[in-house]
């Protein structure tokens, strides 16, 4: 079965070569493997972030290039901190990605029977035994990486007693943590894994799916590979934290009645500078109110990046870019940011949009009336055309283009100064406003007719192009400019995370003045504000009260760094 696919996915797929792509090449090429079969296993315990998108891209991705199929799995085997929300979010975020589970949606929860039986199984086996060691004294015969650890003096109970103990476990007779049920491997391994892993414990709690149906819930370790095993996955593709598990997974597979045999891999997952990508810690910054919620734009949920503006097809670009292997590694977030700006150049159209006002008043413009001046929609795309912007006497610039004592190297608007409204004329600066408090609220200039489309028929030359927007005919709007959410590139690094929160991380602007076309977009349309970067509707937005978060800003920290690498010639 083929994966749909919408048709703009960038190459993450048919160019990349990695080496989980080249295990899958050689199993189908030697016939150990007919179709490839992987899963995507999200715990429903918070939304998806961009870690998650790494798993998505390698799952679904291989599946495709390979002509198989990739399973959505929600791995709900820990019913204390799963909600449905996070179950709807979750299936949400892999469709906006672009990533298609077709009819293959399914629940660990719903394997509890077969994964019960199998422990069952195990008991008989004489391969399981129940332990009234509590969770302590299991840490305490553990041993260390160092030593090996103590056999339970429970390891040896009869299989009867066993089979009678487990079956009572699951009939509600014992209370949370009074007993466990592990398997009987070996306490003096090396990988602490093997050190009889415990495969069920008891827990009194209501499940999302399940109900009150169970108060025994297997270990992920004991529910993950026997979920593979149903499903029929191939390839089981997992984060370098798991390496130290696949001898158990194994171990396992070797010791139960499976119906299919997969194969488990792994590699590193992604970390970003001055982001967090754990879900502990995003539901700490949500619950404790540190930003607006799972999507506030400042997020690295996939929730919060759409929000923000970011366009799925740069997500699977990053991805791509970042690559599939084994070593632990910090990926810069400006990286991200270049491939967002890579897409919107070419697909946004530029519109008009002062963010901190300053009015100008073109003295020798005729009051009460305006014109309509030809913008263009996209430099990189012909096929966009142009619009009309309309010019009429009073204006609003950025306050930021005007200097009245300039230093040598601004070249903006300053007293006597002529400079270019894009697309329209050449203005000079004749006077200056202020109020009391001495702050300059206006500027008083006049403008040159023939300069009309921002050209002198005598040739002369302005070093200043700025952006503006007419004040009869703006709309007025919120936009907010967002920074990274920690200040640190490592937030782990030097004690509490917390303490690294960018208290500027959000900047909320709420006179921005912006060109009438800008009322007609719709939401999640990205559009390039000249000279500011790539905007996007808020959902906060109402019909009077437009709300824009930026995306991100037009320069780029990325092609920077890359210079900087670059010895010079
Ligand atoms: P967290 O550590 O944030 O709680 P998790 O691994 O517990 O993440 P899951 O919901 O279990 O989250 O993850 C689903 C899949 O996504 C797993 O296969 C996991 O390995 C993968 N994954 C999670 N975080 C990353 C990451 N940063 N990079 C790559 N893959 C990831
Ligand atoms: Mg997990």
């Amino acid at each position: 079965m083929k994966i749909p696919m919408s048709e703009d996915v960038p190459p993450t797929g048919e160019r990349a070569r990695d080496f989980i792509r080249d295990v899958v090449r050689d199993d189908l090429g030697a016939g150990r493997v007919e179709t490839v079969v992987t899963r995507f296993p999200p715990e429903p315990n918070g939304y998806l972030h961009i870690g998650h998108a790494k798993s998505m891209c390698l799952n679904f991705g291989v599946a495709r290039e390979f002509g198989g199929r990739c399973h959505l799995r929600f791995d709900d085997t820990n019913p204390a901190k799963e909600e449905h929300e996070y179950i709807d979010a979750i299936q949400e975020d892999v469709r906006w990605l672009g990533f298609d589970w077709g009819e293959h949606l399914y629940f660990a929860s719903d394997y509890f029977e077969q994964l019960y039986g199998w422990a069952e199984h195990l008991i008989s086996a004489g391969k399981a035994f129940v332990d009234d060691h509590s969770a302590a004294e299991i840490r305490a015969y553990r041993g260390t990486l160092t030593e090996p650890g103590r056999d339970s003096p429970y390891r040896e109970r009869p299989v009867d007693e066993n089979l009678d103990l487990f079956r009572r476990m699951r009939a509600g007779e014992f209370e949370d943590g009074r007993r466990v049920l592990r398997a009987k491997i070996d306490m003096a391994s090396g990988n602490i894994n093997l050190r009889d892993p415990v495969l069920y414990r008891i827990l009194h709690a209501s499940h999302p799916r399940s109900g009150d149906g169970w108060c025994l819930y297997p270990t992920y370790d004991f529910a993950h590979g026997q979920s593979d095993a149903i499903e029929g996955v191939t390839h089981s593709l997992c984060t370098l934290e798991f390496e130290d598990h696949r001898p158990l997974y194994n171990w396992l597979a070797d010791n139960l009645p499976l119906p299919s045999r997969p194969r488990q891999y792994e590699f590193s997952r992604l970390n970003m500078t001055h982001t967090v990508l754990s879900k502990r810690r995003l539901v700490q910054l949500v619950e404790d109110g540190h930003v607006a919620g799972w999507d506030d734009p400042r997020m690295p949920t996939l929730s919060g990046l759409r929000r923000r503006g970011y366009p799925a097809a740069a997500i699977r670009d990053f991805v791509g870019r970042v690559g599939i292997t084994k070593s632990d590694n910090v990926v810069e977030v400006a990286l991200l940011e270049h491939c967002a700006r890579e897409l919107l150049n070419k697909t946004a159209p530029r519109r008009l949009a002062v963010l901190r006002p300053l009015k100008v008043v073109i003295e020798n413009y005729p009051e009460g009336e305006s014109e309509e001046l030809d913008a263009i929609n996209n430099p990189e795309d012909a096929a966009a055309g142009t619009r009309k912007v309309p010019f009429s006497r009073e204006l609003y610039v950025e306050r930021d283009d005007f200097m009245e004592d300039p230093p040598r190297k601004f070249f903006r608007l300053a007293p006597g100064r002529e400079v270019r409204l894009r697309y329209a004329y050449f203005i000079t600066c004749r006077d200056v406003v202020k109020n009391d408090a001495g702050e300059v609220i206006e500027l008083r200039c006049t403008y040159d007719p023939a300069t009309q489309g921002g050209n002198a028929p005598d040739g002369r030359k302005v070093k200043a192009t700025l952006h503006w927007v007419s004040a009869a005919h703006a709309v007025t709007a919120e936009v907010r400019l967002y920074d990274h959410l920690f200040e640190r590139p490592d937030p782990g690094a030097g004690g509490d995370i917390l303490d690294g929160l960018n208290g500027e991380s959000l900047t909320r602007l709420d006179e921005c003045r912006l060109e009438p076309a800008l009322s007609d977009l719709g939401p999640g349309e990205p559009v390039q504000f000249e000279r500011q970067g790539y905007f996007c509707l808020d959902p906060d937005a109402s019909a009077d009260r437009p709300v824009f978060n930026r995306t991100v800003a037009l320069r780029d920290t990325w092609a920077r760094i890359q210079a900087k690498e670059r010895p010079k010639a």
